[in-house]
């Protein structure tokens, strides 16, 4: 799950992570309140961040909710010192507008959420994150001088200037750790103690929130010598919420994809995709192989379904629903082993859906396992544009038929 940094930023300070303080508003109505509440907390300068679920928003772009060809302003990030109006200008401007970064995709995100952050001045950015490195089985700990900017060029360009440092699970991030990451940023005299303290803290939060990921980009050293966090993303691990009640409250529906949020509540793994050809599988195993299938058909997949390998047909029923709600699918290739889900039952799943939803485009249905040849009869018998394949290659062969007709 992903989280707003303005949230991540709540978690880390819960754990005494140091981090730009700043309040979050959702109406520029409430933005006298967030300077003056900052004010109180004896904050003199202003940020303004714009809060998606997307990084890169500093170099991103704010377009016009209305018209998305119109520009409002460059950069979804503003740093305004002490003139507050200034910053309420900006704030109105971009609120309910369109961020569009590098992350983002094209069609960018609404910009619901500000940050009215506390604008710090500092003389380094750097770099710090952490994530399980799954080649070692152990958690890894990456930091770099090079802050502020895209660690992948940095790793692409000059890779050496990535300090990594690897954290036994049995032990723990050890105090020598910390110091090997300090020197490695280069750090001296108070920055130095305050990193060690601040990286603790960071691995602490890290477990404890059962994070996939945290990225604190940039770090920064202020001019009185202090680690911070300007930035903070978080993922949290989707398998560990369960342990985490109060984090539900931390999801933001408006981030997600309409289709993804429908999909889960079916209990359905549904990732959408830019292709063409909808597909519903049963396992995740069989659904990567129907894909490669899909694009050696010479089709591109529109979504991941696994509709699971128990899955009745009302689930399918559920899957098909969703598939067909893409309007970019112009077939869909059904592949379902019947292991134990009867396929008569995900046929009359199918055809059910088929019958409620109208379906004007070609479905190829490769059923296999129990019951198959009833599945295949009553696919042919339904009179619906529902073509029964029998292997995986007569599905890929019908597949790429029925695209052709279709485009
Ligand atoms: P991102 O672009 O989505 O990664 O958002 P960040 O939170 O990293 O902010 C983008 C940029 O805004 C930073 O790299 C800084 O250059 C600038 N910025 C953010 N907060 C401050 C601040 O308090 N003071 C100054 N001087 N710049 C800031
Ligand atoms: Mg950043």
């Amino acid at each position: 799950m992903k989280i707003h940094e303005y949230q991540a930023k709540a978690l880390l300070k819960k754990y005494g992570v140091a981090i730009q303080d700043g309040v979050a508003i959702k109406s520029i109505d409430e933005f006298d309140n967030a300077v003056n509440t900052l004010r109180e907390r004896g904050v003199n300068q202003f940020v303004v961040k714009s809060q998606i679920h997307a990084g890169g928003r500093g170099k991103g772009t704010v377009y016009n909710k209305n018209n998305r060809e119109e520009v409002v302003v460059q950069g979804g990030v503003k740093f305004f010192g002490s003139n507050v109006e200034g910053a309420r200008e900006y704030a109105a401007k971009i609120i309910g507008n369109i961020l569009v970064t590098h992350q983002s995709g094209a069609e960018g995100k609404e910009i619901q959420t500000l940050f009215i952050a506390e604008g710090l001045d500092y003389k380094k950015e750097l770099y710090l994150s952490i994530l399980l490195d799954r080649s070692n089985s152990k958690d890894v700990i990456m930091a770099s001088t090079e802050g502020g900017v895209e660690i992948e060029k940095v790793a692409e360009e000059t890779p050496e200037k990535i300090i990594k440092v690897w954290v036994e699970p049995g032990l723990g991030l050890q105090s020598y750790q910390a110091r090997e990451l300090a020197f490695g940023l280069q750090l001296e005299g108070s920055a130095f103690k305050d990193f060690t303290k601040f990286i603790m803290a960071l691995y602490r939060a890290y477990l404890e929130t059962d994070a996939t990921m945290l990225e604190v980009n940039p770090l920064i050293i202020t001019n009185d010598d202090k680690i911070l966090a300007l930035d903070a993303k978080i993922g949290l691990d989707d398998n560990a919420l369960f342990r985490h009640k109060d984090y539900e409250a931390l999801r933001d529906l408006n981030e997600e994809d309409p289709l993804e949020i429908e999909a889960s509540k079916s209990n359905l793994n549904y990732i959408k995709l830019d292709g063409n050809v909808g597909c519903m599988v049963n396992g995740a195993g069989l659904a990567m192989g129907t894909m490669d299938l899909i694009k050696l058909a010479g089709g591109e997949p529109a979504n991941f379904l696994d509709v699971g390998g128990t899955a009745s047909a009302e689930t399918v029923e559920n899957g098909f629903k969703i598939i067909l709600t893409d309007p970019n699918v112009k077939a869909i290739l059904i592949n379902i082993f019947g292991g134990i889900v009867r396929c008569d039952r995900v046929a009359n799943g199918v055809i059910q859906a088929s019958r409620n939803l109208n379906l004007n485009i070609p479905v190829v249905v490769r059923l296999q396992g129990t019951n198959a040849e009833e599945a295949r009869q009553l696919l042919t018998d339904s009179g619906l544009n529902l073509i029964a394949a029998d292997t995986l290659q007569d599905a890929a062969d019908k597949v790429t038929q029925a695209l052709a007709q279709a485009v």
